[in-house]
């Protein structure tokens, strides 16, 4: 048992955590730093993925890229405000990913049709070949429908929030969704509760 026990703890379950409207407010472009705005309660989510084996990795469209709205460097300075922010509440991110294409819509090397544009599985893919990752005890969390057809895409569990545009989606435009999440909840903090305490978690990972 004990041999069976270290074999699995070398590969962790992670979540993959949408930006805008999950981790922080969805205030449309964030073409500056200062419009970034971290919820309250998202550094003692991260914290508790951090404290119990789980890789959490935030994963994010950027198109406003592609679009001219703002440069690459505008985004890793607001990743840098996102770290520093998670740090005041002794929380951290194991990998920041994102994608910058849009696949009709500006300039090249910006306008591409790639294929790590949310609901396509591509960064969650590039995430799995820098982390040994428990894919099939994984999760994606975020506000979107989108989010739900990533999480569908890649074959990994899904968190629906109702922060960000969440609670809009879920009222008015559920009817219209191929698929349900696989749980749904007020925001990024009661998620990561329902992930963390679930059946499908790995709790290997943390023993
Ligand atoms: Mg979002
Ligand atoms: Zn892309």
């Amino acid at each position: 048992m004990r041999l069976s026990r270290v074999i699995m703890r070398t590969k962790r379950p992670a979540v993959f955590i949408d930006r805008d409207g999950t981790i922080s407010e969805e205030v449309g472009y964030i073409n500056h730093p200062s419009r970034f705005r971290l919820f309250p309660y998202s550094a003692e989510a991260i914290k508790i993925l951090n404290d119990n084996g789980w890789l959490a990795i935030l994963i994010t469209n950027q198109a406003g890229v592609a679009r001219g709205y703002f440069s690459e460097d505008v985004i890793i300075s607001v990743h840098d405000q996102l770290k520093r922010d998670l740090q005041d509440g002794s929380a951290q991110l194991d990998a920041v990913y994102y994608c910058v294409h849009h696949p009709s819509v500006g300039e090249p090397p910006y306008r591409l049709d790639c294929g790590c544009r949310k609901p396509k599985p591509g960064l969650i893919v590039r995430a799995a070949k820098d982390f040994e990752i428990d894919l099939t005890a994984s999760w994606v969390a975020g506000d979107r429908y989108s989010d739900v057809e990533l999480a569908r895409n890649a074959g990994l569990h899904s968190a629906f929030v109702l922060s960000g545009y969440g609670r809009g989606e879920w009222e008015y435009q559920r009817e219209s969704w191929k698929h349900r999440p696989d749980i749904v909840s007020e925001n990024l903090l009661e998620a990561v509760k329902m992930i963390v305490g679930s059946p499908h978690s790995a709790n290997e990972a943390s023993s």
